[in-house]
């Protein structure tokens, strides 16, 4: 208390030494300017913080900004959700009532086989990793005291928040090993639904650009009878036909722009992974990299295990089958780690030794 009061008179002093130094410049009289500064010091005292730099300013300054996307994105959140499985089932309907009549009717038996067996893998992966991604909780630090190490305090929370662990304002909540918020899903990818995530979007792609180039000559075909339909007189297409050729170049349209889309993303998303890092981590890395490279000192990912061993642990493979059995097949087991312990580099060069 002593301390705290001699350092407000020193401050006080100091306030009224700069306003004598200016006497000759400022015609206030100074007990006007002594109040004055009196009451900047009181102000700037509310909100100073030696923590305080231009993200915190920034933050504060665009609170409401943030607060009406996350108030958006969680109510439209099951509106997407909605669109992903209507689109995604137009698409199959497509598929199994104008497509597979013309492959059964005109593909040779090695064809058939390849498409029906194709097909229907790929589908049954995207839904099972749809739904799990969707219904799987990304995980959650515990909010009673624990021994868990962590490396800060959520402020909104006020909960321990271990390595990785980051708030989402969407969810309203910390999640653990959390890479971003997915509209899509309308669940946060984070440390036990990250692999999900991302199965489904590699299936995803690979069923889009599938749809897109087994379809191609159907499509050019049904994009040519639509352009002679405007001629006179009109070809005698029946109402049968146009419909057909009309879903052929929706699904062509979706599918190709899909792929294109959720492709460019899905290889975003798997250069992360092999550094062995989340989209946050992308940020807060490239910001410690330079940072430390202002001090002539070089920054590593502490969770970046090597390449290999990245994917390895991100898809829970333990031996060679597993290649197979938990990444090509559906897989419902729980990822590597409880989420809240980390190992730390320096680590064994193979950490699993497959
Ligand atoms: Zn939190
Ligand atoms: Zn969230």
């Amino acid at each position: 208390m002593r301390w705290c009061s001699s350092s407000v008179l020193h401050l006080l002093r100091c306030v009224r030494s700069r306003s004598c130094t200016r006497r000759g410049r400022n015609r206030l009289p100074l007990w006007i300017r002594e109040i004055w500064a009196y009451m900047r010091l009181l102000v700037q005292s509310l909100y100073f913080n030696s923590l305080t730099d231009s993200d915190v300013v920034f933050d504060s300054v665009f609170e409401p900004v943030f607060w009406t996307v996350d108030y958006v994105t969680r109510w439209f959140g099951t509106v997407f959700v909605c669109l992903v499985v209507i689109l995604t089932s137009s698409i199959v309907v497509i598929a199994y009532v104008v497509l597979l009549p013309l492959v059964l009717n005109t593909y040779s038996p090695a064809w058939i086989a390849w498409h029906v067996c194709y097909g229907h893998w790929n589908l049954i992966m995207i839904a099972f990793h749809y739904y799990k991604a969707t219904k799987t909780s990304p995980g959650c630090p515990p909010a009673e005291k624990s021994d868990t190490p962590f490396v800060s305090v959520c402020k909104k929370c006020i909960i321990p928040k271990p390595a990785r662990t980051h708030h989402c304002g969407i969810c309203n909540r910390c999640i653990l090993k959390m890479d971003h918020h997915c509209p899509w899903l309308n669940n946060c990818v984070g440390h036990f639904n990250h692999r999900y995530f991302f199965s489904f979007c590699l299936f995803m792609t690979l069923g889009c650009v599938y749809c897109s180039i087994s379809g191609r000559n159907l499509f050019l075909d049904a994009y040519n009878a639509l352009e002679t339909n405007y001629q006179t007189p009109a070809p005698p297409y029946t109402f049968k036909d146009k419909m057909i050729n009309k879903s052929i170049i929706y699904m062509w349209v979706l599918t190709s722009t899909v792929g294109v889309a959720l492709g460019a993303l899905t290889i975003w998303h798997a250069v992360l992974i092999s550094r062995g890092e989340t989209s946050i981590e992308r940020h807060i890395n490239i910001k410690e990299t330079k940072r430390l490279a202002k001090r002539g000192r070089v920054y590593r990912n502490p969770f970046n295990y090597g390449r290999l061993n990245n994917w390895k642990i991100f898809f829970g493979v333990e031996k060679r089958s597993h290649w197979v059995t938990r990444v090509l097949l559906p897989s419902g087991h729980t990822p590597h780690g409880d989420g809240l312990t980390w190992d730390i580099l320096p680590v064994k060069k193979d950490l699993i030794p497959v």
